[in-house]
């Protein structure tokens, strides 16, 4: 009926520490107070479990409805209800939570017990949602309605927004259909080749030197970029609080935004550029789904707010974190979403996942344009361009990094050039790749020269590569 954890942590807690104090209490008040050493020591065990009871049981409330908040907050687990069984299965064992918790108000261990089951439902929830592929974007439209009307997680606003969305939505992809696209260089190593401190929160001048960033954006903008990313990257919740900065997240992404906009002048396309979270997501950390889901709701809410045309999802070293971002924006907005991941030379990301599920996956999920960025240079990503499989549809973007960096005085160095990096946009447009551009180490001077060839109609993108996974497969 009880856990070993539920044991441990009332039972074992509340015996060991009655057990000191009573017997503190009867060495040293026995005899003053004039009253037996048992009744003493049983006196004193009763008030301890008291306590302890109380303790809790407000801990528990607080915790538990902080969790069932976040929980009602998921539109995609309400667009689950009633759709499919193991929802409902859900529901079912939320209910029969709440039935035992009315029965057993003084009982904060099986509280505990049951919640913590509850709660891994709820992130199980979400996972199962992604391996069963299930089409929860679709389930959502379906009661999208409803939910607006009930007041929840969509607002008026943000639906006036969607017909003019939609009408970007299209205008991009209408423009990747006809022409490849040149996207921008690095902003954060960029601005270290300028004087700026590496040490510094890039994401911060947003605020404290918008002219300068303004200034990369029009150097990129001239050199021939046809899309800019927001100065945005890190600028979430986790990775700003290593400035002291987690209660900017809102403001940096919406000046983030404003000033790409500023820049850009209606000319180019600004993509709203969102980096990992810094933080590896359960089961490799500590990290839960609600969490990284609200983290990525914060940012790139205030992003879209900010008005940019695209969402920029890059250096997603994690596929489920990627997916994770994907969903988010799908909740948010009808929005253009690239999604690129970074993989080792070995076409895989750091977990393990391998390039081509990771790419139809995304794809499946919502994402317009999935791809490649940093950590490779452009040699390397090639050949993992071209063991992307025929099977896969989508459109494919690279933005590699000018090569490794090399360590000097403090600072990094990047030893690929210009006019390499033409010759390579030359093989990735050739190769059918939509959106190319550059990561850490590229600068202005690539993106020139880059132009010189990235342009004119997509090309059918063709698998040249085939790695061998299994000696009897043909081919
Ligand atoms: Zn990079």
């Amino acid at each position: 009926m009880f856990s070993r954890e539920w044991v441990f942590y009332v039972f074992g807690r509340w015996v060991i520490m009655s057990g000191i104090a009573g017997a503190m209490v009867q060495f040293l008040f026995s005899d003053i107070i004039g009253i037996h050493t048992i009744p003493a020591f049983l006196l004193n065990q009763f008030c301890l479990a008291c306590v302890f009871w109380y303790v809790d049981k407000l801990i528990f409330k607080r915790h538990f409805k902080e969790t069932l908040s976040n929980f009602f907050r998921f539109p995609r687990i309400k667009t689950a209800y009633g759709f499919t069984e193991q929802f409902d299965k859900i529901k079912q064992e939320f209910n029969d939570f709440k039935t035992k918790m009315a029965g057993s108000e003084d009982k904060p261990g099986i509280w505990l017990n049951e919640f913590v089951d509850f709660e891994h439902s709820v992130e199980m929830m979400e996972r199962l949602l992604r391996e069963r592929k299930i089409d929860v974007d679709k389930e959502y439209e379906n009661v999208r309605d409803e939910n607006l009307e009930r007041g929840y997680y969509f607002d008026k606003e943000i639906l006036k927004k969607t017909e003019t969305e939609k009408k970007g939505h299209k205008v991009f992809l209408e423009a990747l259909s006809k022409d490849v696209l040149l996207a921008d260089g690095a902003m954060g190593t960029y601005l270290t080749t300028k004087g700026f401190d590496a040490s510094i929160c890039c994401e911060s001048l947003n605020l404290t030197d918008s002219e300068t960033v303004k200034k990369v954006h029009e150097e990129y903008i001239e050199a021939g970029a046809k899309i800019i990313e927001t100065n945005t990257f890190a600028a979430n919740k986790f990775k700003l609080a290593e400035y002291g900065l987690a209660d900017k997240v809102r403001e940096i992404n919406l000046a983030g935004a404003r000033i790409a906009k500023e820049s850009s002048e209606g000319r180019v396309f600004v993509a709203g550029s969102v980096g990992p979270l810094g933080r590896s997501i359960s089961p490799y950390g500590e990290l839960s789904l609600v969490e990284a889901h609200n983290a990525f709701m914060e940012q790139i809410q205030a992003i879209i707010d900010g008005d940019v045309d695209i969402i920029m999802l890059e250096t997603m070293a994690s596929f489920l974190e990627a997916k994770e971002a994907v969903l988010v924006c799908r909740e948010i907005a009808d929005i253009p979403i690239i999604c690129q991941v970074t993989f080792t030379d070995e076409g895989k990301t750091v977990y393990g996942d391998k390039l081509a599920e990771s790419f139809e996956e995304l794809k499946r999920l919502g994402a317009d344009v999935v791809g490649l960025n940093c950590s490779l240079g452009p040699r390397k990503m090639l050949e993992l361009l071209k063991s992307i499989p025929n099977s896969f549809t989508g459109m494919v973007s690279v933005q590699p990094n000018a090569g490794l960096p090399r360590y000097r005085d403090g600072s990094s160095e990047y030893s690929v050039n210009p006019e390499y990096f033409r010759e390579y946009a030359e093989h990735f447009k050739n190769s059918g790749v939509n959106i190319i551009g550059g990561c850490c180490g590229t600068t202005p001077a690539h993106i020139k020269e880059m132009a010189k060839v990235v342009s004119g109609p997509p090309v059918k993108r063709r698998c040249e590569i085939k790695y061998a996974t299994n000696p009897d497969q043909k081919g």
